[in-house]
């Protein structure tokens, strides 16, 4: 009775291949995420790599195997409406399914009840099928959805899945798994004891088809859900197979390798991948079988002058046999660590010379005023004017010492203490600029306050570091002297102040990484000129403390402005000193007496 067969044998033989090929697919997956697991704990339970065979079937070809089937079922039983129910552990309901026959999509998401409830309930519990004569006035019905079906009759059958023995085709298992639905029998008919036949007959090879198509789609949706999560993860990740073929390159390691040409899944990784190292990585791996943990430096084509660092780790992938079956391989850039240690390194040579600098100063002039011994060689003047020597480098160790303190408090996650209290601008602008004058000669320091500004909420002294940080640099990088100009002036809430030269000025490439930690320009100009590189990131940290922000505007040999801004009041210290904000609004350099306490955050 062929026109009773659903789904012939051969479709349900060929979904059940594509199945089983998926699931395999998903055990190799499966495989290489203890693999990577074992090679990047960045990856931890999230990675597995994919062995792409042969392309699975589309789900829109699955969905038209079961429309068909739905469809087909409908005409033989000479329902207008077919519908079928799956049983969803996680709620414990029965849920109308799609593909559906005479119902909108609209009416299928509606449809669903518990597995407790209604005629659909009873078949699923009870596994028997069930006629209904009457869906209107039988009190096993749930009317909701008898009028949101517009039912008046059917048959209801369990869906169960049979395993069976392999030799003696005997039913071994049987798991139910929902309930298959036909309703409203045509031209005002009933159903009859011969439809549930029928119907019973044809759910076997329903149900089969439908758990298959349901499966599909869950190992379909775990393999995209793998693939996405592949595909965004940080780290590169580069999966080949025994013959060499990329089985799965993200996004990270496209970059990372500077692959431009879109999809190479499949291709000969020695076409695709540029660099003879990473090659080389691969191809042991493959070949003796070996993992390899190394660092290699990359340098991509459309940037020959950036060399990248790379962490590569390989691990192997084995098949279920413990054979292996792949490599995979994970890039971790690590330029920015590499560089940070150079840094580091160099920080450590410039401190020495920057703290001996002033100390052989220091020590020079005390061992001179020693050696005068009656006190006659020199005048009096001149004595004092080694002691401000000794003074003034004394201090400067002091800073020096004080900034190395902050950079490691600032290290340590430890906010830089402010102590808050009402500053005057105007005063301490001309202060820090009048000291840093009597440091050259060869520049022109010049004030402009182009507002009158507000008495803001600040740490006077870090405020004054801030400023002396910055003019003292603008000092430092312009040589050959010219003009250093401090200006400020009042935007709204917020106090801008800006600090230019018209020195050396600084390279476009290192605009953004001067405020990062020991990062120094090192080229001719910079070279005579003493530093740690610690200035300007503590300034940004202190000016970032007080609520506001920094930064840079330069072109090379005509100079750079610093530019910074500072609310009336940071947020943190708003409510201490409401008062002073209300008092001060507006009033220019007017300061309330009697103010709180310095709060320390
Ligand atoms: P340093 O102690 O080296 O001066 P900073 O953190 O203050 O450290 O500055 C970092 C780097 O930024 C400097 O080494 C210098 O190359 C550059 N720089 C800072 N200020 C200026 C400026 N006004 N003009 C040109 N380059 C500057």
């Amino acid at each position: 009775m062929s026109e009773v067969e659903v789904l012939d044998n051969q479709e349900l033989q060929s979904l059940k291949a594509r199945i089983e090929a998926l699931e395999r697919e998903l055990d190799e997956k499966r495989v290489a995420i203890s693999a990577l697991e074992r090679a990047n704990k960045q990856l931890e339970d999230k990675v597995r790599a994919s062995e792409v065979t042969e392309g699975p079937a589309s789900l829109t070809e699955l969905e038209e195997t079961l429309k068909r089937l739905v469809f087909r079922v409908a005409m033989i039983l000479q329902a207008e409406k077919c519908v079928f129910m799956l049983f969803d552990k996680d709620n414990g309901e029965l849920v109308a399914s799609k593909p559906a026959f005479g119902l909108t999509d609209e009416e299928v998401k509606k449809f669903r009840v518990r597995a407790t409830q209604g005629i659909s309930g009873e078949v699923y519990r009870d596994q028997r099928p069930v006629i209904l004569y009457d869906a209107v006035n039988d009190p096993r019905t749930v009317k909701e959805n008898v009028g949101l079906l517009n039912i008046h009759n059917g048959v209801c059958v369990p869906l169960v899945i049979e395993k069976r023995d392999e030799d003696t085709n005997k039913v071994i298992e049987t798991k139910p798994i929902g309930v298959l639905h036909v309703f409203n029998k045509r031209d005002g008919n009933v159903f009859i004891q011969e439809d549930v036949n029928l119907l019973t007959r044809l759910s076997k090879n329903a149900a089969s088809v439908i758990a298959s198509a349901a499966m599909y789609r869950e190992v379909l949706e775990e393999k995209e859900e793998l693939e996405s999560i592949i595909e965004s993860v940080y780290a590169g990740l580069l999966m080949v197979n025994k013959s060499g073929r990329i089985m799965q390159m993200n996004a990270s390691a496209r970059t990372m390798l500077g692959i431009q040409n879109g999809d190479v899944t499949s291709r000969l990784y020695e076409d695709v991948i540029l660099q003879d190292r990473v090659k080389e990585i691969l191809r042991s791996s493959l070949e003796e079988s070996s993992e390899v943990a190394e660092e290699v430096s990359v340098r991509l084509p459309e940037d020959e002058d950036d060399e990248k660092i790379y962490q590569v780790q390989s691990a192997l992938v084995r098949g279920d046999d413990q054979q292996v079956i792949g490599v995979v391989a994970i890039f971790n850039d690590i330029t920015e660590i590499r560089s940070i240690e150079r840094m580091k390194t160099a920080f450590v040579s410039t401190v020495s010379h920057e703290l001996r600098t002033p100390l052989t100063s220091i020590k020079g002039f005390i061992s001179t005023l020693l050696q005068d011994e009656d006190g006659s060689a020199f005048d009096h003047e001149t004595v004092r004017e080694f002691y401000t020597i000794i003074d003034t480098e004394c201090d400067r160790l002091t800073r020096l010492i004080s900034d190395l303190l902050n950079v490691s408090r600032i290290e340590a996650g430890r906010a830089l203490d402010l102590n808050p209290k009402p500053v005057t601008l105007e005063p301490l602008i001309e202060k820090v600029v009048s000291v840093q004058r009597s440091y050259t000669n060869k520049h022109e320091l010049v004030t402009d306050i182009l507002d009158k500004l507000p008495v803001i909420v600040a740490d006077e002294d870090k405020v004054d570091q801030i400023l002396t940080n910055l003019t003292n640099n603008a000092i430092k990088y312009s040589p050959k002297g010219g003009e250093v100009r401090i200006r400020a002036e009042l935007d709204g809430d917020l106090v801008r102040i800006s600090v230019s030269d018209q020195g050396m000025g600084i390279p476009k490439e290192h605009l953004a990484k001067v405020f990062d930690r020991f990062h120094r320009i090192d080229n001719r100009d910079t070279r005579e000129v003493g530093g740690t590189g610690i200035g300007l990131y503590l300034v940004k940290h202190l000016v970032e403390a007080h609520g506001g922000k920094i930064w840079v505007e330069s072109e090379v040999g005509k100079g750079s402005s610093f530019i910074f801004e500072l609310p009336k009041c940071p947020p943190q210290f708003a409510e201490e000193h409401e008062q002073l904000i209300a008092g001060s609004a507006g009033q220019g350099g007017s300061m309330q007496p009697g103010m709180p306490p310095a709060a320390m955050n």
